[in-house]
């Protein structure tokens, strides 16, 4: 069975001629659907993360700032979104959502989230259009409640995953991958287990042939599921990326990303990431290509067996 969960309902209220694409998660889901990538039935509304779940990854300070509305203005700057309501129950419901899909992974074998790979944001103060991190929280509680004792995050954002690398960095629990562009934001890096820093332009051939050389170093740390941050940034059409990915190398990283979870009996959760080609249409049709390679990837056990015993979900209230 798959889960797939989303939380485009809730919007981000941003002012005229923001960068930011909020349009593109919503275009994602209507265009899954619309392509026959995934059914109606597998895809759930994101349950909010709860303020407990949320302060094992962030200080209980900035946390309450968000939720409040009181946090420093320096740092809602850095964040790059004004502060309003929907900025709270959106960032609610992105963590939510990973966390969602962390669990169905845990039971099913695959899961994802059409939103989240927050990977910029750190302990006290988010960055980079991140509020919260999202894969620091879903791991740090699932770990805390006995589901998992070690995990990976395999983070293929164009940009560096310096929050992911700041809250869980040094910790012998999780192994952090990170592939990005040498020379894009965050110019101060935090650094990862591994970390693979790849030159402007870097095309299909290279990327993919150091993805292969990468993999079996993440999957040596014998991790119990894999946090897939799937960012399609490294598009050469992306406004921000400064690679040279195609979309047909885009679905094979994500090939190999998934076959190698799938080969180990190991699940994976996949979060979002970033997209900011233009036109917008172009991020969409990457971020459906993830998926594609989900179905193509997962199909016969989709249909079959629980990998595990049924994982309950609070959140969802079963
Ligand atoms: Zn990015």
């Amino acid at each position: 069975m798959l889960r797939v969960f989303y939380s485009d309902r809730m919007t981000i209220p941003l002012p005229d001629g923001h960068r930011f694409p909020v349009a593109k998660y919503k275009m994602l889901r209507e265009q899954l659907v619309s392509e026959g990538v995934l059914r109606e039935e597998e895809i759930f509304e994101s349950p909010f993360a709860t303020r407990e779940q949320i302060c094992l990854a962030h200080s209980e300070n900035y946390v309450d700032g968000i939720l409040n509305g009181t946090v420093d203005p320096q740092i809602l700057k850095r964040v790059g979104f004004p502060w309003t309501p929907g900025l709270v129950q959106r960032s609610l419901a992105t963590v939510g959502g990973c966390l969602a899909a962390a669990r169905s992974a845990l039971e099913f074998g695959v899961s994802g989230n059409l939103a989240g790979g927050t990977h910029h944001a750190h302990r006290d103060a988010g960055e980079g259009y991140c509020v919260f991190n999202d894969i620091a929280v879903s791991f740090l509680n699932l770990r805390s409640e006995g589901l998992i004792k070690r995990a990976a995050i395999i983070d293929l954002d164009v940009h560096q995953g310096n929050g992911n690398s700041s809250i869980l960095g040094g910790r012998d629990d999780v192994f952090i991958f990170s592939m990005h562009g040498a020379k894009n934001y965050p110019f101060r890096k935090i650094p990862s287990t591994l970390d693979l820093n790849l030159a402007d332009d870097t095309g299909d051939e290279e990327f993919l042939r150091l993805l292969d050389e990468a993999l079996p170093q993440v999957f040596a740390s014998e991790p119990e599921i894999v946090f897939y941050q799937a960012g399609v940034d490294p598009l050469k059409e992306d406004s921000l990326g400064k690679l040279s990915l195609t979309h047909e190398g885009l679905m094979e990283r994500d090939r190999k990303v998934l076959k190698a979870c799938r080969d180990r009996g190991i699940p994976v959760s996949l979060s979002m990431g970033g997209g900011y080609a233009k036109p917008i249409e172009l991020t969409v049709k990457a971020h459906v290509g993830t998926y594609r390679m989900v179905k193509e990837v997962f199909g016969d056990q989709l249909r079959g067996e629980r990998l595990a015993h049924k994982v309950r979900s609070p959140e969802l209230g079963i």
